[in-house]
């Protein structure tokens, strides 16, 4: 492989319903500084269906180039034939990186064009910087956090790298920036298509936003599984609460990123706010630690959390929950 064929900086841009995500105008933001240290191009990647109008934008937020597919194929995100437009487009232009944001759809994606290009991919970083040897350093924690590793690519190319929402910094938008939009033909393999799309179901969203709410019961870890975080719920509905969680709960699945307290989530000020079977580590803290009054359910009487909350309670959080609510239950039904 000649290393040296490989020029540019490409930017895999995420849209949802032609609605581009803020992780892509990120990328672009970082990818914009990547680009002129390596004095090479910054290329934005857009594929979806009627999308040659939302180019420009791309091109105010920081890309030279837009490479983009417009086809009834790329509509909504399904593995395949994002991944056969994205490697196509890679082994036509050979990029020297690429970035893709660490979202559900990106981590689904970069692995696979990672293996179809045969070069590596780091997940999940949180800084790009460019050595002196001009090579994409990607670090990002390793060991649960404890340690931060930084990671070349050395032999291959394209470099790839994901990079988790709301790290970046997105750049301002200059709607006079100019640049060269270019649509890529496409030839698709609808053979290799094995999953259909068939109906989409909308998961109901909470009425109020977790950085608007007064009260907040939010749960971590130590509530575990979908059935013990319904008690929680459970608690949330007692008293008017709206529920959050720590990012191992959305990692698990159990809650939707649009509820994560924290540095890669939100920031929350409620007037009460509830750490039940949360650590306390240092990331979630700094997303809740301005709440008015902090009360914290823990088995281990040394975690951190206990040093951030008002009140207190050492116990097993699945067996506290049901007997709150059961005491709360009693009595509203003794005020009614
Ligand atoms: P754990 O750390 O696993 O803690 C579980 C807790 O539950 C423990 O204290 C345990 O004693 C307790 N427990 C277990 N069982 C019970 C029980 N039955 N009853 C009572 N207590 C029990 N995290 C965030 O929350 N938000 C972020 O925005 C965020 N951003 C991050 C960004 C970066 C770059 C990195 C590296 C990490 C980030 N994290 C974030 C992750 C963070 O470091 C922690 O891994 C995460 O907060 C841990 O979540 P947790 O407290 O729910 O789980």
């Amino acid at each position: 492989m000649n290393l040296n064929e490989y020029k540019g900086v490409y930017v895999f841009i995420e849209q949802k319903s032609r609605e581009i995500q803020n992780v892509s105008l990120e990328l672009l933001g970082r990818g914009r500084g990547l680009a002129d240290t390596l004095e090479e191009e910054l290329v934005a990647i857009f594929l979806g269906n009627e999308i040659k109008d939302q180019c420009q934008d791309l091109i105010s937020h920081g890309a030279d180039r837009v490479i983009y597919v417009d086809s009834p194929h790329l509509d909504r995100y399904l593995t395949e034939p994002y991944a056969q437009a994205l490697a196509a487009i890679s082994k036509s232009k050979k990029p020297n990186v690429i970035l893709i944001g660490a979202t559900s759809t990106g981590r689904d994606l970069a692995p696979r064009v990672s293996a179809r290009l045969s070069t590596g991919l780091t997940a999940d970083c949180t800084s790009l910087e460019i050595s002196e040897e001009k090579e994409l350093l990607m670090t990002r924690p390793a060991f649960g956090g404890n340690l931060m590793a930084t990671i070349i690519c050395p032999d291959h190319r394209p470099q790839m790298s994901s990079v988790r929402p709301g790290v970046m910094q997105k750049l301002a938008v200059d709607s006079t920036r100019t640049g060269e939009i270019i649509n890529f033909d496409m030839k698709f393999d609808e053979s290799k298509f094995k999953v259909r799309f068939i109906e989409e179901v909308k998961e109901a969203k909470q009425l109020v936003k977790i950085e608007d709410a007064h009260v907040l019961v939010s749960g971590g870890r130590g509530v575990g599984t979908v059935e013990n975080f319904k008690n929680l719920e459970n608690l949330a509905l007692n008293i008017g609460a709206t529920v959050s969680a720590s990012r191992a709960m959305v990692d698990l699945g159990i809650v939707g990123h649009d509820r994560q307290v924290g540095q890669t989530g939100k920031t929350v000020r409620p007037d009460i706010y509830f750490a039940l079977g949360i650590s306390g580590a240092i990331q979630h803290i700094a997303g809740m630690e301005e709440s008015e009054y902090i009360i914290a359910i823990n088995k281990d009487k040394g975690a951190n959390i206990f040093n951030n909350a008002d009140l207190g309670i050492v116990g097993d959080v699945n067996k506290i929950l049901p007997l709150l609510n059961r005491e709360i239950s009693k009595f509203s039904q003794k005020k009614a």
